[in-house]
């Protein structure tokens, strides 16, 4: 059997180049109008919310690099997914940590907002509510409007 030669160098760069084919296929983007846009739409303004009104720092070390919005109950738990007090802005770093030592966060929210508000937001985060597509709906309106009123009050800020 007769085999063309192929470098290591060659090898891997095929290899690279099917793997990131596969990961471009398996992406379906949320098509426009479904539940699942909606949801997808909800995440992103609750993340530039979130940051912005934490002005894009880490509200728990202040650094600057590379922000997230840090979800201190599950963003997989839906009643609380987008609830502006169960989201700040964190670094990588801290929020990384987050999945390995919860406690970190949630203590900080305690002493922050204190235990009492860390108990209800631990009731409202695992109360089983869902949203209906109104009620997402609604909240992406809501969202926009809010957004818009951080950014002019920004801009008002700056000039
Ligand atoms: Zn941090």
């Amino acid at each position: 059997m007769k085999r063309s030669y192929i470098t290591r160098k060659t090898a891997l760069r095929r290899s690279t180049e099917r793997r990131l084919r596969r990961s471009v296929m398996r992406y379906n983007a949320p098509r426009v109008g479904t539940r699942r846009c909606l949801k997808a739409r909800l995440d992103s303004l609750t993340a530039q919310i979130v940051k912005m009104r934490d002005g894009h720092a880490c509200v728990q070390c202040g650094d600057t690099f590379l922000i997230d919005c840090g979800h201190v109950y599950s963003r997989r738990l839906i009643a609380t997914r987008w609830a502006l007090d169960n989201t700040f802005a964190q670094c990588r770093r801290h929020n990384t940590l987050h999945i390995s030592q919860p406690a970190i966060y949630l203590c900080w929210y305690a002493e922050r907002f204190g235990s009492e508000a860390l108990m209800a937001l631990h009731e409202r985060a695992y109360s089983g509510k869902t949203y209906s597509d109104e009620e997402l709906k609604q909240m992406v309106s809501d969202y926009e409007q809010r957004l818009e009123g951080l950014r002019v009050e920004r801009s008002c800020v700056a000039a």
